[in-house]
């Protein structure tokens, strides 16, 4: 039976879930978590296949790990995540000593590496487990998959169709995270609106949210990533009605020109973007609103990403994401559109937003100098506790100052930066 674990992971905050559950059905097994490969009795390279980068990454992680396995051949590696399916015959000729291929929530296989694992389980060890929190938050995936097939990304073919948790099981999974510590509950979903739209009863993300803010000592629900067509009228009103879910929205727009978004099969204009965000803002004018870009696709000329510029500046968003394409094979893009944007004038491109970006932060974040918000402590880094606003802005608090990780305290923000505030605490809120 092997010891100890060693447990890499790259991609989303889905991946992370993943991860975590996976390591919290090693620890019930009574595994020990390792952070050097070299000292681990099996090892787990979870990886992502969204941009090339990030698959460079585990390529690079699988070489060192393929060392290894010849020094010490009863070493076992497994592979999971989005580079498995498509690339799998790929990664077996590159990697013959990895021992197991699983997909993305395929946990069993990985499970089945380690001996004596069904016997010892009674057969229902998932979706029982649930993943052991590390601080005051977690991430609880509530629906898997997406059907929405945008040209340029690979999740519905590694990821397959929306399929949504129980509504049952994710409150128990919640109750069962609040009752060890946790807070703060960010649901995930590719596009988390699509929740219960396959569910017997048809409940929407609104009614999961009501359920959810009964729990007991949990104080904040989050939610991401939002898809602006399955954001309808009656979520945003429960999350205006709620008080523990948070005003913050995160609604990747990825172009501001029709002529691509038509290209990319968002299922969007730009108006129905713009009148989705004002919709946001009429009715929570405080909330947090962040995008995600994409520039340099396929055919994207000097007019199109001007208009994605401008669309920055329209909507003045808290938070901008942005990517430069790279042709991800197996999507539409890659079958049927030349990758005609020259890298250099991507990066460009990629540097003109970020510099608007960075600009219009600072500006939002200044507005937040002098005011009084309510942070909820998520930790510390060197002895500098932070936290986050209820619109999802980090906040530092001066360093020495202790916190308690999992309160919610009420801080005079004396300071901005593009990416975080900093801010004086003037009061306990809650303490749970
Ligand atoms: S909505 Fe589009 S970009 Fe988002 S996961 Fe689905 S296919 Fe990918």
């Amino acid at each position: 039976m092997p010891q100890k674990y060693y447990l890499w992971t790259v991609g989303c905050q889905m991946n992370r879930a993943d991860s975590e559950k996976l390591a919290a059905g090693f620890t019930r097994l009574g595994l020990k978590a390792t952070d050097r490969p070299e000292r681990a009795d099996i090892v787990v390279v979870n990886t992502c296949s969204v941009r090339q980068h990030a698959e460079d990454r585990a390529y690079s992680k699988l070489g060192r790990i393929r060392d290894l396995k010849r020094e010490r051949p009863d070493l076992k590696v497994a592979v999971m995540g989005c580079m498995v399916g498509l690339k799998t015959d790929d990664l077996q000729r590159r990697f013959p000593q990895v021992d197991v291929f699983a997909r993305p929530q395929q946990f069993a296989p990985i499970m089945e590496l380690i001996e004596g694992t069904a016997e010892e389980l009674g057969g229902e060890f998932w979706p029982s487990t649930y993943a052991i929190p590390e601080g005051p938050t977690a991430y609880v995936p509530v629906v898997h998959g997406c059907n929405k097939f945008c040209t340029y990304c690979i999740v519905p073919y590694r990821r397959g169709r929306e399929k949504s948790r129980p509504m049952d099981e994710v409150v128990r999974e919640v109750a069962y995270l609040a009752s060890q510590g946790v807070r703060e509950v960010t649901l995930l979903g590719q596009t988390v609106e699509a929740f219960g739209h396959d569910l017997p009863d048809q409940p929407d993300l609104g009614d999961l949210m009501r359920e959810l803010s009964a729990t007991e000592r949990l104080q904040r629900v989050r939610f991401l990533t939002s898809y602006p067509r399955d954001m309808t009228a009656r979520i945003l009103e429960a999350v205006a009605e709620l008080p523990k879910v948070m005003e913050c929205f995160s609604l990747p727009v990825q172009a501001g020109s029709d002529r691509v978004l038509e290209s990319m099969r968002r299922g969007y204009t730009r108006d129905e973007y713009v009148a989705k965000v004002r919709e946001v803002r009429v009715l929570m004018p405080h909330a947090g609103v962040t995008t995600d870009v994409i520039v340099g696709y396929p055919g994207e000329t000097d007019d199109d990403f001007a208009q994605t510029l401008d669309l920055l500046e329209e909507l003045r968003f808290d938070k901008v994401h942005v990517a430069a394409y790279s042709p991800r094979p197996g999507t539409i893009a890659w079958r049927t559109m030349p990758d005609d944007v020259p890298a250099s004038l991507k990066a460009e491109r990629l540097h003109r937003v970020e510099e608007v970006e960075g600009r219009i932060s600072l500006e939002l974040n200044e507005r937040y100098v002098g005011t009084r918000q309510p942070v909820l402590i998520e930790g510390d880094r060197s002895g500098q506790a932070f936290g986050r606003t209820t619109t999802g802005k980090l906040v530092h608090l001066p360093e020495g100052m202790p916190a308690r990780a999992g309160s919610v305290i009420e801080v005079e923000i004396d300071h901005a930066g593009p990416f975080s505030l900093r801010g004086t605490p003037v009061g306990a809120l809650a303490l749970v």
